[in-house]
């Protein structure tokens, strides 16, 4: 293969059920972040639907306007799998049967105590001069090959299948044309400001590192901040540590955690360190807070468990809220949720305890106490602490905001960090 180096990219999502109103193409964002590992941009994306003519002609156009072109989909053996046909139409060439790659074909069926299907001779038709993929999750094999200066590379559509062979395939030519280089990234979860807060602390850092190296992503109360850097590995990680040192000066202890899924991991790497335990009461929530903690793995060690204490009753008898407070302020009120909370960790016997209680909507809101209205509180060792807000927005996203913002809440009693 030639020696240009590879700067833009396009990816091709084949397969009529991509089409339909209930799938959609995944592959390619998986394509696109490992491509911008390695310094490759993905200027453009279709999907179409698994028909010789479209796939060919698309292959054909963006050869002819990016570096790289990358399809997934449509190299089964079925009579809807038509790439490869497509590919052979797109490069004037016809498909060569290659016994070698039948051989293959078989001795993997057989590695499955199977015989090779009749029909899966079609796979074992490969494109004249192109490199045959061998798959090591799967049966189709891919394909890849240069024409006039433009990379091709084709991958089933199963997606664990397509991300090894792009890792172990692809990549490694990557690397080879790109001299080493790298674009590496790292995410600071960012909690307690808005989007256009933080967009208004780190401004000023665009000019210095490049505004196409900084992304900021929002969601349920949550703001990713995404800092890119290229060069070899070790340049563009020292880039990012400068970078990180850079925007943390702005963004101070709301900087929750650095390359983390959320809060919960956040927390949960917190207390662990300090030996600590965390038990949680919710209403509102209905246990949506113990799924966030325990999706992170190895929570065990901190998470004690949680009470769902849906009703008046359970508050009392599960938690120990006393029946006077809930008369007197109603179930969704700042003593219930400091209440709940303290009970969650006297019951469950540990550290901290959080309590959630609130009118998640879209029914059950008066003028008093409108949809929305969310009270929560984080009892621990040096006593307890409430907050409560209106949040906007549906059922899902006020349960997933309150969830986060009582995360917060913990991080930072737990952390010494500023209470807002
Ligand atoms: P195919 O290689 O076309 O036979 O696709 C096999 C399976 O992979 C399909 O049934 C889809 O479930 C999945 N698939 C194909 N293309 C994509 C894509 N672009 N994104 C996510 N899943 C895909
Ligand atoms: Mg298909």
């Amino acid at each position: 293969m030639g020696e240009g180096h590879v700067r833009t990219a396009a990816c091709i999502a084949v397969g009529s059920e991509l089409l339909e109103e209930d799938r959609l193409d995944t592959n390619s964002l998986t394509v696109t972040r490992v491509l911008l590992e390695h310094g490759v941009r993905v200027v453009e994306k279709r999907v179409v639907g698994d028909d010789e003519e479209v796939v060919s002609g698309a292959i054909r156009e963006l050869m002819a306007r990016v570096d790289l072109v990358v399809v997934t989909g449509g190299l089964g053996p079925t009579a809807d799998d038509v790439t490869r046909e497509a590919v052979a139409r797109a490069l004037g060439v016809e498909l060569v049967h290659d016994p070698a790659v039948e051989a293959w074909i078989r001795a993997r069926y057989a590695e499955f105590g199977r015989e090779m299907p009749e029909v899966c001779t079609s796979m074992a038709m490969v494109v004249p001069g192109a490199r045959v993929l061998r798959n090591a999750r799967g049966s189709a094999p891919g394909i890849l090959v240069e024409r006039d200066g433009a990379i091709l590379a084709v991958f089933p559509g199963v997606p664990r299948e397509m991300e090894r062979m792009l890792r172990e395939d692809l990549v490694p030519l990557l690397e080879e044309r790109g001299g080493g280089r790298r674009r590496l990234r790292r995410t600071l979860l960012v909690s307690g400001l808005v989007e256009s807060e933080v967009e208004d602390r780190i401004r000023h850092l665009y000019g210095r590192y490049g505004r196409e190296n900084v992304t900021i992503l929002a969601a349920q109360g949550l703001v990713r901040l995404v800092l890119h850097a290229e060069g070899t590995p070790e340049e563009a990680a020292a880039r990012l540590d400068e970078m990180e040192r850079a925007f943390r000066e702005g963004l101070g202890d709301h900087v929750a955690g650095v390359d983390v899924d959320g809060l919960a991991e956040v927390v949960l790497g917190l207390l662990r360190g300090r030996g600590q335990g965390l038990a949680t009461a919710e209403s509102c929530t209905g246990g949506l807070l113990g799924a966030m903690l325990t999706e992170v793995p190895g929570s065990s060690d901190v998470f004690r468990g949680g009470v769902v204490s849906y009703s008046n009753e359970s508050k009392e008898t599960l938690l120990g809220v006393s029946h006077a407070t809930l008369m007197e302020h109603g179930a969704v009120s700042e003593p219930v949720a400091r209440a709940m909370a303290e009970g969650a960790r006297s019951v469950l016997g540990c550290d901290w305890g959080i309590g959630i209680t609130g009118i998640a909507g879209p029914g059950g809101g008066t003028p008093e106490k409108p949809v929305g209205l969310v009270h929560w509180a984080v009892a621990g060792p040096e006593g307890t602490v409430h907050r409560s807000r209106i949040f906007p927005g549906s059922r899902s996203f006020i349960r997933r905001w309150v969830a986060n913002a009582a995360l917060d809440l913990l991080r930072r009693m737990a952390s010494g960090a500023e209470v807002p």
